[in-house]
């Protein structure tokens, strides 16, 4: 079987496993408490703290856990706007999780080109007093798209100088040094299995004691932006993950870009007719996305799994229709081409091997649905 769906999930670290285990057992203390048992937990706690400020260019005191890269996305979008008012703009690649909070808040959303890469007039004409924060992912989940983010951030200091910028880089971490690329932002969004780590844990970065409104009431945790008894085993699991994924991240990037790279062009030549979506001089490495004209990814996808190939598409089945993915309409693919849109996406644990059968089977798999 070839797994070539990393950017909706990596398998687990064996570093992530290893540093786990022991808080789901003898260490199975709530940080919050004052006893021996508890200190333990708070140590480990504070130490993965440490570790995932230093990957994500921060101080520690920055760092809100939360239960993953959705929640983070909604501290920053709803946090900014509970405590100040004012409307969020974001462009109309972001994750559902960005677009959809977004959308609730009564904010905009600001067009891209058609490799997706926002339109920084567009998003400088949508910016103004009214606008308390401004969200533009790092790398793009479906294509792979890395904006440009100091030049959104120059956008945003000049037309809305009161405004947060507040950065979705859950597919970048992986790829990406974020603590350089997303310095500029004063609000950062990762999530641990995105890169190695385990499921249902993340964190904000929030630059500069900026206060935020909570999402989540309670006993206080995170100096009362996160409340909730720490997921101890995951955090630890996650700062794990990312030390892991940031020492071996230049090798992986261009081993796996290679992978990519070759997996890509092999098949735009098998296939009469494939077109490659976006710019792979803008994206980053795991990420190849194709779309293969007169074969609709819902079949296709279905086709492959039985071969043995695990791949997804951005589009979604809404009312019974397939609706095409909302980033490729905003890159301005066609209807009927983006329903034939399917997203390979290779991660540091990808082969030759998942290549040699992709390149394999998707140009028969394409023939046949062409053939009807
Ligand atoms: N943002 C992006 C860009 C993503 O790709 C995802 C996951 O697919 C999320 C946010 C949501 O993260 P999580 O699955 O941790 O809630």
């Amino acid at each position: 079987m070839a797994y070539l769906d990393h950017a909706a999930t990596t398998p687990l670290r064996p570093e992530a496993l290893a540093a786990m285990l022991p808080f789901l057992t003898e260490h199975f203390g709530n940080p919050s408490g004052a006893h021996a048992v508890s200190r333990r937990a708070k140590q480990a706690l504070e130490e993965a703290r440490e570790e995932v400020a230093a990957a994500l260019g921060c101080a520690p005191g920055e760092v809100v856990f939360t239960g993953g890269g959705t929640e983070a996305d909604n501290l920053a979008l709803a946090g900014v706007v509970g405590r100040r008012g004012g409307r969020p703009v974001c462009s109309a690649v972001e994750h559902h999780a960005v677009l959809h909070a977004t959308e609730a808040l009564g904010g905009t959303v600001v067009g891209v080109d058609e490799r997706g890469v926002v339109d920084l007039d567009a998003l400088g004409a949508a910016l103004g007093p009214e606008v308390s924060v401004v969200s533009v992912m790092l790398a793009n989940n479906e294509v792979g798209t890395v904006q440009p983010l100091a030049q959104v951030a120059e956008v945003v200091r000049r037309c809305a100088p009161g405004a947060a910028l507040h950065t979705d880089a859950v597919q970048a971490f992986a790829w990406m040094d974020v603590a350089g690329a997303a310095a500029d932002a004063d609000l950062v969004a990762v999530s641990a299995h995105k890169f190695g780590g385990p499921k249902g844990v993340g964190a904000l970065v929030v630059r500069g004691g900026r206060k935020l409104a909570p999402l989540v009431h309670g006993g206080g945790q995170e100096q009362e932006r996160r409340s909730g008894t720490h997921n101890v085993a995951g955090i630890v699991g996650m700062a794990a993950a990312m030390t892991a994924a940031v020492a071996g991240r230049e090798t992986t990037n261009l081993r796996v870009g290679a992978l990519r790279d070759r997996l890509a062009d092999g098949l735009l030549a098998a296939v009469p007719g494939a077109v490659e979506t976006g710019d792979r001089a803008v994206k980053i490495p795991g990420n190849c996305h194709l779309r293969f004209p007169g074969a609709e990814s819902e079949a296709l996808l279905f086709l492959l799994d039985e071969a043995g190939l695990c791949a997804s598409a951005g589009s979604a089945c809404a009312s019974g229709a397939m609706e095409p993915s909302h980033v490729l309409a905003a890159m301005g693919v066609p209807r009927q081409e983006a329903l034939c849109g399917i997203r390979l996406s290779l991660g540091p644990t990808t082969t030759d091997d998942d290549v040699d059968l992709a390149l394999r089977v998707v140009p028969e798999l394409v023939a046949r649905l062409r053939r009807g």
